[in-house]
């Protein structure tokens, strides 16, 4: 077998942090360097290394992720709104080579990114 992620440590509380969800095919957890007063990370269980990974098959494992940020973002009360982001790749500034969703708020975002 594979050596684990970092998330899937994370995710198996090998690493402690706090889940603040899990599920059979996901969890979510606080990013260890926040961007934002909150910034959650969900993170599927399969090891996909990222959004450009996805398969046909991924289609429903996909949605799930999205809506689980959107459930972990009304239980953090960002009623005011949030931003959903992927970063894929070196020019997308990824930098764990495992698919997950951040989830940020808790202040207004600016546009464009950078
Ligand atoms: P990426 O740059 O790949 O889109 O996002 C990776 C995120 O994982 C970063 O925001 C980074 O702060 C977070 N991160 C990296 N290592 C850890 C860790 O050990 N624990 C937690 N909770 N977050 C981490």
């Amino acid at each position: 077998m594979s050596e684990k992620t970092l998330f899937q440590k994370i995710l198996d509380q090998d690493i402690p942090s706090e889940l603040v969800y899990q599920d059979d095919q996901c969890g979510a957890f606080r990013d260890i360097n926040p961007q934002s007063p909150t910034h959650l990370l969900v993170v599927p269980r399969e090891p996909l290394p990222g959004i450009a990974d996805m398969e046909e098959r991924h289609e429903t494992l996909i949605g799930h992720l999205f809506r689980i940020a959107t459930e972990v973002a009304r239980r953090e009360g960002l009623d005011h709104g949030y931003r959903l982001v992927i970063n894929q790749g070196e020019h997308g500034q990824q930098t764990v080579p495992h698919l997950h969703i951040h989830v940020l708020g808790g202040r207004p975002m600016s546009w464009p990114p950078g």
